[in-house]
């Protein structure tokens, strides 16, 4: 069996893993190729900025099926499973335990986007990995999928894995262009400031265990550690959530215009950490869109090397996908030939803070699924059934609080601030447990569960 994985971002990379330990490493018969459009692996670590959370969950699925690449993982990010919540005019709303380790086995972690990437590489076979081949289409034709790619070749393989993002052409395929991801309103800004350059003040009172979430009624506000505490040389990711309701560019961002607008929208909000001169939510915002000079630090070099841009994100969103495979195509003989996965399957907002973690445990899931189904007839169907039952209850529960999440960061008057404040105020009052929904979530176990539950 030829399976053609079309992504190699988290979701792509995880997914290769979880087939090769769990189906071609045991039946040399099967065969797993990824194809990704970034001209080289140097070039798609460059592109990856940013930083993100990796929640317990996700982190739990990457261990499951490489060790290596979550103690990577885990040694390069800042554990922030405190969340202290703010409004703008400086007062804590509270704090919340989100993602410990001692409860889940594996905390939060606040890290560069890029270090989850570079996680993953080793282990991938240089011969199964196709670095600048885009895919244009996917076809079924007859038992097999026909994949085109954009430099007129094509290919044919028994399945197809659409991991290729929110604006994934697999999706596109499969659904005739119907779910089209659009822009939402919300933009997110964000990047990275050695700790040092903050103000003395800051840097004695900086949060070291956890992450700040700052909501005013124009926007949000977060900042936090990305590396360990420990490391010699720290630095802080900061981010701002906000509405704008054209989609600012993001290719080439005006740092001088997103510096402006950023100023107007937070440069008042206060905090108790402000000093005389300049409110910390004003220095931080200078300090990340200001002309970056090449650092003479070793360690801040190799850093700066992916980073020092300010990073715009607009939040896209997919309507609710019917179905994530194409188990139920006219085609009889083609049925679960074509999977999604990731955000192909199902945009996850930044403020679900679950993107990548749901990616994760899609691919594991699937790879145990079709493990389990894939020498039974009609296995490739079965296992793509199998997997939207498991997989799409669970994403919509994540989906339906992250829109709850990101409704608080749209604008907004003065009782609607008193009344999120307030949500937030008793939100911190709640036990960690409320997130087990999430954060708890064992693909191995899960998978297990359902296999027993059908077998009975
Ligand atoms: C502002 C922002 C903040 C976020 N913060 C978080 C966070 O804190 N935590 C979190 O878990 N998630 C977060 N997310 C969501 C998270 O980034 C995504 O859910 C996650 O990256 C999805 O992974 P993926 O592998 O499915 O898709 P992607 O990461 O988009 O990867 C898709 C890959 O497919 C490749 N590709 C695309 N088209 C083709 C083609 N035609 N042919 C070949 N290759 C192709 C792309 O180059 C890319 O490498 C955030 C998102 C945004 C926008």
């Amino acid at each position: 069996m030829k399976i053609v994985i079309i992504g190699g971002g988290i979701g792509g990379l995880v997914t290769y893993h979880a087939l090769r330990k769990h189906l071609s490493e045991t039946d040399p018969s099967i065969s797993v190729k990824l194809v990704e459009s970034h001209p080289s692996l140097s070039n798609t670590s460059r592109v990856i900025g940013g930083g993100l959370g990796l929640a317990p969950n996700g982190m739990r699925a990457i261990a499951s099926i490489a060790p290596e690449a979550a103690a990577y993982i885990n040694e390069r990010g800042f554990l922030g499973d405190t969340m202290s919540f703010r409004n703008s005019n400086g007062r804590l709303l509270g704090r919340f335990n989100s993602g410990t380790m001692r409860r889940y086995g594996f905390g939060m972690l606040m890290i560069r986007r890029a270090v989850v990437h570079e996680a993953l590489i080793p282990g991938l076979r240089e011969e199964d990995v196709h670095w600048g081949m885009k895919v244009e289409g996917v076809k079924e034709v007859g038992e097999q999928v026909l994949v085109e790619y954009e430099d007129g070749t094509t290919e044919l393989a028994d399945l197809v894995i659409g991991a290729d993002g929110v604006r994934s052409v697999v999706q596109d395929s499969l659904f005739d262009g119907a779910y089209k991801a659009t822009y939402d309103g919300l933009t997110g800004v964000g990047g990275f400031i050695p700790f040092s350059d903050l103000s003395p003040r800051l840097q004695e009172s900086f949060d070291t265990h956890g992450v700040t979430m700052t909501f005013g009624r124009k926007g949000f506000f977060g900042y936090s550690l990305c590396v360990p505490a420990s490391t010699p040389s720290p630095f802080i990711q900061w981010w701002s959530i906000y509405e704008a309701p054209s989609m600012p560019n993001r290719e080439k961002p005006n740092k001088d215009a997103i510096k402006a607008q950023l100023l107007a929208r937070h440069s008042s909000w206060k905090s108790p950490y402000d000093s005389p001169d300049s409110g910390v939510y004003k220095s931080i915002i200078e300090l990340g869109c200001r002309d970056s000079e090449r650092p003479q630090n070793p360690e801040m070099q190799a850093m700066l090397a992916f980073d020092m841009n300010v990073l715009v994100l607009p939040r896209y969103v997919t309507p609710r996908l019917p179905c994530w495979t194409n188990a139920g195509s006219k085609n009889e003989r083609a049925q679960g030939r074509i999977v999604l996965l990731g955000d192909a399957a199902h945009t996850m907002p930044p403020d679900s803070g679950q993107g990548v973690s749901c990616a994760a445990e899609d691919a594991v899931v699937y790879a145990l699924l079709l493990k389990h189904y894939y020498t039974a007839p009609d296995g490739l169907r079965k296992a793509a059934k199998a997997y939207e039952r498991m997989r799409m209850p669970r994403v919509h529960r994540i989906l339906d609080v992250a829109k709850r999440n990101g409704d608080a960061k749209k604008e907004m008057g003065w009782f609607a601030q008193k009344f999120r404040d307030t949500a937030i105020w008793l939100l911190c009052k709640l036990p960690e447990s409320i997130h087990d929904y999430a954060f708890a979530y064992d693909s191995e176990k899960a998978v297990a569960e359902f296999l027993a539950k059908e077998n009975l």
